[in-house]
């Protein structure tokens, strides 16, 4: 071996040497700071992509009534091609694309495509979806049930096949195990809470939880044995069960804790002292009420996370938008009609307004959440009460949840 030869092997054994101490080290840092950092919970990454683009076939796998007076049917969903299911945010939901048969008209019933928003109602699982349906009955005898919720209870079967959305959203519970939960469900508004719990319950047995959950009766407590199972099994679930109208044979303290309804009064009786995340969802009456009070409790804003499953204008006091005067005579002109009228300030939304002055645009939960109106803005700018939870890009708005703030033009 000549001199060079030697010198150039040295050089190698050396370099060799180095790299394997470099690499040592890092592994040695990545596995300290793994280990420093506390035990983080399987969650889908924050991102506001979806998990696949547009639809998706899922086949029904299962149906499950859920409560006594079977209003309120579970649909277990396994996706068609077979791969598993991404996970999602406990408090998230699905959307989908139906073709309902609409009320004969001249006694031939057309098919109508309507989208609706389920909330997901079981924690994430790669082998199924599950959502929690009820059914919607005509408010008068003058007019008709609820299309979607009436087509799920009495058309959808096992073996059928719905096109389904990414699950989305951005009312889901904060996985920071160290601050304890108060899920609020309102009579189906139960759901998403059902989905936070069970999460909870799996992921992170050991967070105080308190799950405030207001119905009128037994007739109609959905869950209700699971629920039952889940507090007793586990000792940091506290359990708040509200009827408002008992049943004869219901039993307070065996079926329900307190009569009456879930409003700040119980939740001051009943809740330690301490910080919580608040996550509120149930019909219009409960979100307009307790929404503000615990506001006006002192609960900051940041702590109260809330989602409406139809129309509900809830007014959160410092909420970005919830302070802004409703302005009025300004200029709407929807572009592919080629119509131009003046707002007044009447309506809820421009999707009421287009509505109201017969112009036709699509809509779906009237809500902010399916993306069905979402609309090209060619000029102009839109102002919402709070931030809608369908993600769109710059230059569109959401017809549902959005009023006008400027001179707007619409591709519509
Ligand atoms: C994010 C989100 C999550 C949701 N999660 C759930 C969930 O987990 N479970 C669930 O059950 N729902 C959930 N919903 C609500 C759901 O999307 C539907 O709104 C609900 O099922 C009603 O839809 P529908 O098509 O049956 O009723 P629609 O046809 O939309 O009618 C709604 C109601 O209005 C009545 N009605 C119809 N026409 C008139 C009229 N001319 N005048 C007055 N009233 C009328 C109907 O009878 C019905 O009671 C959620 C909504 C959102 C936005």
């Amino acid at each position: 071996m000549t001199a060079t030869e030697l010198l150039a092997l040295i050089s190698a054994a050396l370099l060799l040497q180095l790299a394997a101490g470099i690499g040592w080290t890092v592994w040695r840092q990545r596995a300290t700071d793994a280990s420093a950092k506390p035990a983080t919970p399987t969650m889908a990454p924050h991102k506001s992509e979806a998990a696949w683009a547009g639809w998706r076939d899922f086949r029904v796998a299962q149906r499950v009534f859920e409560d006594e007076a079977q209003s309120q049917c579970s649909f277990y969903l396994q996706p068609m091609d077979g791969r598993p299911l991404p996970p999602f945010k406990p408090g998230q939901f699905l959307t989908f694309a139906l073709d309902v048969a609409s009320r004969p008209l001249d006694g031939v019933a057309a098919l109508q495509p309507i989208t609706r928003c389920y909330s997901l109602s079981d924690r994430p699982d790669p082998a199924y979806y599950r959502v929690t349906i009820k059914r919607m009955p005509a408010p008068a005898p003058e007019f008709p049930p609820g299309l979607s919720s009436n087509y799920f209870h009495d058309h959808i079967q096992v073996g059928d096949v719905l096109r389904v959305k990414a699950p989305a959203g951005h009312f889901f519970i904060d996985p920071d195990p160290n601050v304890p939960a108060v899920l609020v469900g309102g009579g189906i508004g139960i759901t998403p809470m059902m989905s936070m719990l069970r999460w909870c319950i799996a992921q992170q047995p050991q967070r105080l939880v308190h799950l405030y959950y207001g119905l009128r009766n037994s007739r109609e407590h959905a869950f209700k044995r699971l629920i039952e199972e889940m507090a007793a099994a586990h000792p940091a679930l506290k359990l708040n069960v509200v009827y408002s109208r008992p049943c004869d044979s219901d039993l307070q303290g065996r079926d329900y804790q307190h009569q009456g309804h879930v409003d700040l009064d119980l939740l001051r009786r009943t809740l330690p002292h301490g910080r919580y995340q608040f996550y509120v969802c149930g019909p219009p009456a409960l979100m307009q009420t307790l929404v503000p009070a615990l506001a006006e409790w002192g609960v900051p804003v940041s702590d109260v996370h809330y989602e409406a499953f139809g129309p509900a204008s809830v007014k959160l006091p410092g909420a970005a938008g919830s302070d802004e005067p409703v302005a009025t005579d300004i200029e709407v002109k929807f572009h592919r009609s080629g119509r131009t009228l003046t707002w007044d300030g009447r309506d809820a939304s421009l999707l009421d307004f287009a509505e109201r002055h017969g112009i036709t645009v699509e809509s779906g939960c009237r809500s902010g959440s399916c993306g069905s109106c979402e609309t090209r803005m060619l000029e102009g700018t839109v102002q919402y009460e709070h931030a809608p939870d369908h993600d769109f890009p710059s230059g569109h708005c959401l017809l549902c949840v959005g009023r006008p703030s400027s001179t707007l033009v619409l591709e519509a």
